[in-house]
């Protein structure tokens, strides 16, 4: 007899647990089923984001990041010191201390909002049953009124480069390398690519970013992406586009083996022998095997569970979130399907609004931005002016030593409403939220402008930027 929920939500990462403790705290009976297992092999809540993806990530570079400016930077500051060194033991031990607090935190909060976790792999079955095979072997049925699937995403594996978990990795194993690999080659330049790439080039590895597409970051504002290329050249990384991968190769044994890599580009056929790949080329909805037969939840061709504007599949009571709906694979995207789908259910008005969902790519420098790029609204016709202020024009920007890039303002030509805030520079991943604020209360340039900013401070070039869309920025001619 399968024990009755309210809310039984597939899934325990971002999505799955803003869904569940945000259906608790509207009164509603609520469980939550996650299948993955942390390192020390027991169950750990809390999806891609908390265990091998955004927290780790960010971990490791932080701590690259401390490292680089050690060795390049504090120079300039009168700081010296002798034989800097990387323990990479201690700071991946860093970095899973900082995942075991916040995956354990997950289950405090669903302990304190009374939400029942089931540990184990949960399947959909028609009448919105959802059986879960436990860890220990044991199968258990929970009926919920509503199901909400959050079962989130896997990193796609290419046919000809399959994950050895060794040399050929995804971001799990690229997480996890115990040393600095000598020579690394990535496989996409993007999200993942990029921020991981810079992990191991700061820490010494050379690297290789080989990307079958022939543009550079396309998806965010050209600008952005051309002194991005620039700076991430400067810095080492060597981004090859328009390189297709065929075939990759093992060869050596134990700690001496190699990966050789064969690719096609405008020069021709080229080979690459390195220590470690990463492939990062995407990732896939995570559906394999969790709706059984006659559900009625549909999938597409590539697996994406189908949904409305609302996160609901069709079927009486059953929604889905996250990465393994439409949309961008973020988890502040999958935060807010959450919340939403859990106030729909209670009778509320949940929504999601995809137009200010903030982008970031935490590099060095960081990229931000939200709304459309210059590119986009040419492609859609819409006339608009815009605003650009360089950090290195901000007096926080060049006493703290990051004076490299720019914001961008973007806003309507006839009404000025704010239509896209573009940022490559110092700490944007913050600063881009001054955009997203903007265009939530549909604000407009000069709104920006005429708010009071802090001097000196960071969020001064969104300012000028602000008033530079008028052409009457105080700290640059315009
Ligand atoms: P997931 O986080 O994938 O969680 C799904 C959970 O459901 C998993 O725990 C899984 O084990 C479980 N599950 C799946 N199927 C079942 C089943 N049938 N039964 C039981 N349990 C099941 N996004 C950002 O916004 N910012 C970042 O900085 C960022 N950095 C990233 C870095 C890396 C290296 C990676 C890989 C991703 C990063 N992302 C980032 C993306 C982000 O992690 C995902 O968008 C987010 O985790 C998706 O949340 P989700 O809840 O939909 O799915
Ligand atoms: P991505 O979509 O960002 O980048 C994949 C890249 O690989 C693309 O540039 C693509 O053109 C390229 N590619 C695809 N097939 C290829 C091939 N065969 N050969 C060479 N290049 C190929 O995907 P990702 O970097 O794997 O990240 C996965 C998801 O995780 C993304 O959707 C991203 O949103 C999310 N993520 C977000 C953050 C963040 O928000 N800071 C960080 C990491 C990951």
């Amino acid at each position: 007899m399968a024990e009755q929920f309210d809310v039984v939500v597939i899934g325990a990462g971002p999505a799955g647990y803003h869904a569940a403790i945000r259906a608790a705290q509207l009164g509603m009976k609520t469980a939550c089923v996650d299948a993955a297992l942390g390192k020390d092999g027991k169950p750990a809540l809390g999806g891609t984001c908390l265990r091998v993806g955004c927290i780790p990530s960010k971990a490791l570079l932080d701590s690259s990041h401390q490292y680089h400016n050690l060795t390049h930077s504090f120079d300039q500051h009168g700081i010296s010191f002798k034989d800097a060194k990387i323990d990479v033991a201690k700071m991946i031990g860093r970095k899973d201390a900082i995942v075991k607090q916040f995956t354990g935190g997950i289950a405090q909060l669903f302990k304190a909002n009374k939400v029942a976790a089931y540990y184990g792999f949960g399947q959909l079955q028609p009448g919105n049953i959802v059986k879960v095979k436990q860890h220990d072997g044991s199968e258990v049925e929970l009926k919920g009124t509503n199901v909400i699937i959050a079962a989130g995403s896997d990193s796609i594996e290419l046919p000809f480069a399959k994950f050895d978990n060794e040399n050929i990795v995804d971001n799990v194993g690229a997480l996890d390398f115990t040393e600095v690999p000598n020579r690394l080659t990535v496989i996409g330049a993007g999200v993942i690519g990029l921020e991981l790439g810079s992990v191991w080039k700061r820490l010494g590895a050379e690297v290789t970013i080989l990307e079958a597409l022939p543009d550079f970051l396309p998806a965010a504002d050209a600008e952005v992406s051309k002194l991005a290329a620039r700076e991430f050249k400067k810095q080492g990384l060597d981004i090859r586009l328009g390189a297709k991968v065929s075939k990759t190769e093992l060869s050596g044994k134990g700690k001496k083996k190699e990966v050789v890599i064969t690719y096609t580009d405008a020069s021709g056929e080229q080979t690459l022998t390195v220590d470690k790949l990463l492939v990062a080329v995407g990732r896939r909805a995570a559906t394999k095997g969790l709706l059984a037969d006659g559900t009625g939840v549909k999938l597409d061709a590539r697996g994406v569970i189908e949904v409305d504007a609302h996160c609901h599949t069709g079927v009486d009571g059953v929604w889905a979130i996250g990465d393994c709906v439409r949309g961008p694979m973020l988890a502040h995207k999958g935060f807010e399907e959450g919340i939403a789908v859990a106030e729909l259910i209670a009778g509320l008005p949940g929504h999601v609004n995809f137009d200010t969902i903030p982008y970031v790519i935490y590099t060095s420098p960081e990229i931000a931005w939200v709304g459309k790029t210059e590119q986009q609204l040419k492609a859609e016709g819409v006339a608009y002016k815009t605003g650009t202020f360089p950090f290195a024009a901000v007096g926080r920007a060049v006493a703290m030593g990051e004076p490299v890039g720019f914001a961008k303002v973007i806003a309507d030509a006839e009404t000025d409403r704010v239509l896209g805030l573009h940022l490559i520079g110092p700490n944007v991943s913050e600063l881009v939220h001054e955009g997203v604020l903007t265009m939530e209360f549909h604000g407009s340039a000069d709104d920006l402008a005429r708010i009071c900013h802090a001097h000196p401070s960071l969020s001064e070039a969104i300012h000028d930027a602000a008033m530079a869309v008028d052409k009457r920025a105080i700290h640059k001619a315009n």
